[in-house]
């Protein structure tokens, strides 16, 4: 079974249609990456995905639930939810809560941990990304890389099944770039699946088993990177890779 499955979503604001008709499917460990100019419909997509938007029409399946089906029972629909983690451009941590406690109080809010349990999944993340002597700093104290890895953190703390970045890298002083591309790397060899928006090329070259290409909120085209990256039948496809 594919664990996303997004079904002819359709969503417009006002006269603007920022999602026209998309479909697409990401089976399990697959890491896709969606690529295309701005304003194509990039963060809409994962925002709804991540049930941030309501689509105009169409469905998406997460491993099987229509998370768009208004009549799902709200403690299914939020159990559901919790199977995608979402990572932001702008790290959107706490500013007034440490890295511990950012990462603890989201255990025990979302997921109703007990203190143990969360400062020993709390260290355990912190470990991952490594940032456990940053333990105790507030976010203000830490670098953009450090921020993200944090989110990161706070993200996978909650154990979900999916993780969609948007722009993870796109805020960073460009020295700050790899470290954070480097984590994501480590997350896909165990395997995680993750849907990416990047403008980091390279990178999406060499970490995507997919390639999806947007444009003024349509799919222009999809494939392995050595497909879209070396071989695109589609000319606009072409022409924004040479930028
Ligand atoms: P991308 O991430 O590819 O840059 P977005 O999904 O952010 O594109 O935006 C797609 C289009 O939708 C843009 O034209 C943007 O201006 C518009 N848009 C996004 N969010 C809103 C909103 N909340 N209200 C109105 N228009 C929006
Ligand atoms: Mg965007």
């Amino acid at each position: 079974m594919d664990i996303i499955e997004i079904r002819n979503i359709n969503k417009s604001y006002g006269e603007n249609r920022v999602l026209n008709d998309i479909s697409l499917k990401v089976a399990k460990g697959e890491v896709v990456s969606i690529i295309g100019p701005s304003g194509s419909g990039k963060s809409t997509l994962l925002r709804s995905i991540a049930d941030l938007e309501t689509v105009d029409s169409g469905s998406i399946l997460i491993e099987g639930y229509d998370i768009t089906e208004k009549s799902m029972d709200k403690k299914e629909k939020k159990k559901i939810l919790l199977k995608t983690g979402m990572v932001f451009q702008n790290f959107n941590l706490f500013p007034h809560m440490t890295v511990r406690n950012n990462i603890a109080r989201t255990l025990k809010v979302v997921k109703k941990a007990s203190a143990k349990e969360a400062d020993e999944i709390t260290k355990q993340m912190l470990a991952k990304v490594g940032l456990i002597d940053k333990i105790d700093n507030y976010p203000n104290e830490l670098s953009g890389g450090q921020k993200q890895r944090a989110a990161i953190a706070r993200a996978m703390a909650l154990d979900p099944d999916i993780m969609l970045f948007d722009e993870p890298t796109s805020a960073l002083d460009p020295e700050l770039v790899k470290e954070v591309l480097d984590l994501i790397k480590k997350l896909r060899d165990e395997k995680t699946t993750m849907l990416i928006v990047s403008h980091e090329m390279k990178f999406v070259k060499e970490i995507s088993d997919k390639v999806i290409v947007m444009e003024k909120g349509k799919i222009l085209e999809e494939g392995t990177s050595g497909k879209v990256f070396e071989n695109s039948s589609s000319e606009r496809v072409r022409e924004f890779l040479k930028k």
